[in-house]
């Protein structure tokens, strides 16, 4: 037998005539781009991350990216960021010649650690070559970064923070979302993440009208925005007044149609994932691995379910040969990979990335995981020895 790893036709299946019918109004309506839907999409997506605002884009990557843009983050500031995470946390940050500055997690939930990333702010104001200005958090797997700690940490410096929420979209920590304490929450539709599009989108929440409005601008290459026009009178249409230098990140009105009938089932599916979470938690305890930690007040949306194993690569090809399919996030830390080797670390290095790199491992994890699918999988471990 065999089963998939995240089964998105099970969700298909069960809102494929909404999809169909969404998909239709679209074609025949012709806005392809920026139509209805994007507007009312993002309007019901800043209501279910609690923010005022929500700006969607092209992807998850640019959703980090038009924040630093907005700030105008720039050659000399430092952005702090984890290393345990995919490549988008810290690649934006280069994009706009700032450099980032790369901090360990903890051991148990895997998200930022407050007291690393206190002693990589102060090492880098000592040394004197770098500003600190930007820390980036990730909710790793789908699970809330520990954001009382470190919003108090960005006031009392003088940093910005972005909630890299593309893999936790929906989380909750003491009942509010990230974007109660951070400046900005970013999220992805890649089609794998808990809140999935049938192709790329990304989206930026904030309660900031006037970022907003920035951000506007640099997702259109740089249009002008209410600000930029406010008393001025033009000989030209100003929809081709270019006031910044932008990029062009729009979310396709297709993805919003299919996005706002995804959405509606959303919750149901982070309460469906809980389950399957507790099932695992469950069926696991007692065996030679660690089941994940969620921080205390934490509701995760378990975009992963990620459990560690010393002989990591020895079940994973064990539970392969019975069919079930597993992934390791992530082998290869940021700080490692070639083209980021170079840039700067906490003080004291970066050993819990290092060592959790070598024990990681996601298995199967969707809202339709079904009982028994879980009971294979939880005997397949359980009946591991090596
Ligand atoms: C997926 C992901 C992104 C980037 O999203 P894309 O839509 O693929 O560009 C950013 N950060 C994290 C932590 C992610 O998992």
């Amino acid at each position: 037998m065999s089963m998939p790893f995240i089964d998105l036709a099970a969700q298909q299946r069960r809102i494929r005539d909404k999809i169909d019918a969404a998909i239709a109004k679209v074609l025949d309506s012709g806005a392809y781009v920026m139509g209805p839907q994007v507007r009312e999409f993002e309007a019901r997506l800043a209501d279910f991350g609690q923010a005022k605002l929500a700006l969607s884009c092209a992807n998850g990557t640019d959703a980090i990216a038009l924040p630093l843009m907005a700030w105008g983050v720039g050659p000399g500031d430092a952005v702090f960021c984890p290393s345990f995470t995919f490549a988008a946390t810290p690649e934006v940050v280069p994009w706009v010649e700032a450099t980032p500055v790369f901090v360990d997690v903890l051991p148990d939930t895997y998200n930022l650690d407050p007291a690393k990333l206190e002693a990589a702010i102060a090492a880098v104001k000592a040394e004197g070559k770098l500003t600190p200005k930007v820390v980036i958090a990730v909710d790793l797997f789908g699970q809330p970064a520990d954001y009382p700690a470190i919003r108090a940490i960005c006031d009392r410096e003088g940093l910005k923070l972005i909630a890299d929420s593309a893999q936790g979209f929906g989380c909750t920590l003491n009942g509010r979302h990230p974007l109660h304490w951070a400046d900005v929450a970013t999220t992805s539709f890649f089609p794998a993440k808990p809140l999935g599009a049938y192709g790329d989108g990304g989206a930026v929440l904030t309660n900031d009208q006037t970022l907003w409005d920035l951000m506007d601008s640099y997702r259109v290459h740089g249009k002008a925005v209410g600000p930029d026009l406010d008393g001025k009178t033009f000989d030209h249409d100003p929809k081709y007044l270019n006031t910044r230098i932008g990029m062009n990140s729009r979310l396709d009105t297709i993805q919003a149609a299919i996005l706002l009938e995804k959405l509606a089932i959303f919750a149901e599916e982070i309460d469906l994932r809980q389950v399957v979470a507790n099932r695992y938690a469950e069926g696991l305890k007692g065996a030679v691995i660690s089941t994940p930690t969620v921080i205390a007040g934490g509701v995760s949306v378990w975009a992963q379910y990620v459990i560690e194993h010393q002989n990591r690569d020895g079940l994973a090809a064990h539970l392969k040969t019975l069919g079930i399919p597993t992934a390791v996030y992530y082998p290869v830390p940021m700080h490692v990979q070639a083209p980021y080797a170079h840039f700067p670390r906490g003080p004291e290095g970066l050993p819990v990335t290092e060592a959790k790199a070598r024990t990681v491992l996601a298995l199967p994890m969707h809202p339709y995981l079904s009982e028994t699918d879980q009971a294979t999988i939880i005997d397949a471990i359980r009946g591991f020895n090596g």
